[in-house]
């Protein structure tokens, strides 16, 4: 995934506190890859590294995010925007009932989707009616009757034992029903094929032509890649539609599909599905298949939590003393640190969103709030010059500490211990600026 190639590049980068052109162009090629097996099209994919590549170029020097994250911030919010930045869902015609006409390839999940939107729709306080304009398949009226009932609203079909049926005349007697009866929108289901044919788009433009839809959306399955696009285009060429709904996005599809669409189609995606239940439906949030495409977990969460809590001036003077200032980095700076990162939750939840933190479910399970509170207890039991210089802590400044605390002398020798040793080493390293590590703690 690219959470995993990411990390190997950037665990070069990390110590880094300026990115070089190479830096970047070794990240762009796994982002790149990422995409590519993400199922993003290719043209989408060539288009979006040239557009993260300039911005990351232009990076400056950020004091709450280090050069990886900043870099993982441009690819997140470049991807938001190809998904259409903010998410838009049904506009309501001014005088109803508003119409919105289902299209897509056969499977791709519009009968189904009709009932997840009646009844979203009536969560909204909306008296919506579902129209059968699908005559193509022998039970297609009765699955729709059935979704129907389900969600709790009024099907309009044709009369059974009325011949073949003619779903043009169905969708309008639709149109007349819905506005004797005051249904607010009226909802058609329409007849796909297994593949993009003539017949099929000339019906659908037909029942368009007819009923004069104030949404036409274009649905299709997630799991289908790369024809996704292919799909879209040939709809948007055959009858025009005003957003997409993505299904079946609770299979492996790695959204790759969707990014595609919304660039290449440039229509909003609205809505996406995620089983076969009625409620298993939510409005599109470009945010959420930004980091499903990234295969990133939370660590965006994480990364704007960050940028909220650091307080960049306690880091800076912390990072000059570990750079070798006339002060030494002391328990009082390492105890700032400490409270910075806790401000931004639970430990174990932080470290739990960070990419690839599965590898160290063991070690993040092992953080234990309650040793970190401990610690936060011995530090406050000290006096300022004892945090200060550690090297004056005797015997009996131990003793009088753990007293103090409420903890045993061994505990306070371990802390002392551990943040000398963890101090030797963040001397070692640093050198490059940056944020400096947590001592005593995973990197
Ligand atoms: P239509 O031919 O476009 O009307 O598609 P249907 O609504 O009949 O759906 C085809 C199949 O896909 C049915 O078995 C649905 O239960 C299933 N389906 C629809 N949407 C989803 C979804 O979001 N997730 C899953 N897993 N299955 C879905
Ligand atoms: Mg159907």
């Amino acid at each position: 995934t690219l959470q995993d190639r990411l990390a190997d590049v950037f665990k070069g980068l990390r110590s880094k506190g300026r990115l070089t052109a190479a830096d970047i162009d070794a990240t762009m090629r796994e982002i790149r890859i990422a995409l590519l097996e993400a199922d993003v099209n290719l043209g989408v994919v060539k288009e979006f590294i040239a557009a993260v590549k300039e911005r990351s170029l232009g990076i400056e020097l950020s004091k709450a995010l280090n050069p990886s994250q900043q870099i993982i911030k441009i690819v997140n919010e470049e991807l938001v925007t190809i998904l259409g930045g903010e998410a838009r869902t049904i506009r309501f015609a001014k005088r109803p009932p508003t119409v919105i006409m289902l299209a897509g390839l056969q499977g791709a999940g519009k009968t189904t989707l009709a009932g997840k939107l009646a009844k979203w729709l009536r969560g909204e306080k909306h008296a919506p009616l579902l129209v059968a304009a699908d005559l193509q398949r022998p039970n297609a009226v009765n699955q729709l009757q059935i979704v129907g009932e389900r969600a709790g609203v009024h099907v309009f079909a044709p009369e059974p034992g009325n011949g073949v049926g003619d779903p043009v005349k169905v969708a309008r007697d639709a149109i007349e029903h819905a506005q004797r009866r005051l249904y607010d929108v009226v909802i058609v289901d329409t007849a796909g094929r297994l593949g993009i044919d003539e017949t099929l788009m000339q019906q659908a433009a037909d029942i368009k032509a007819a009923v004069n839809p104030d949404e036409v959306l274009f649905v299709v399955d997630a799991m289908i890649g790369q024809d996704a696009v292919n799909t879209a285009k040939a709809f948007e060429d055959g009858i025009g539609f005003d957003g997409v709904v993505l299904t079946k996005l609770d299979g492996d599809a790695r959204g790759g599909a969707a990014l595609s669409i919304a660039k290449v189609v440039g229509k909003p995606i609205m809505f996406a599905s995620n089983g076969e239940g009625l409620g298993d439906f939510d409005v599109f949030h470009p945010d959420r298949m930004a980091s499903r495409i990234l295969g990133m977990g939370d660590v965006l969460t994480l990364i704007e939590q960050a940028e909220k809590t650091f307080d960049a001036e306690q880091s800076r003077a912390a990072a000059e003393k570990l750079m070798g200032g006339r002060a030494k980095f002391s328990l009082q700076d390492f105890l700032g640190q400490m409270q910075q990162l806790r401000k931004m939750g639970p430990l174990s939840k932080i470290f739990g969103m960070l990419p690839g933190a599965g590898q160290f479910k063991d070690a993040i399970n092992e953080i234990d709030e309650k040793e970190v509170d401990r610690i936060e207890a011995i530090i406050h039991s000290m006096t300022p010059a004892e945090r200060d210089d550690v090297a004056i802590l005797n015997g009996s400044r131990r003793a009088r500490i753990a007293k103090g605390s409420g903890t045993q002398v061994s505990d306070v020798n371990q802390l002392v211990n551990r943040f000398v040793e963890a101090r030797k080493m963040m001397e070692r390293m640093a050198g490059g600026g940056g944020m400096p590590g947590m001592p005593g703690m995973p990197p």
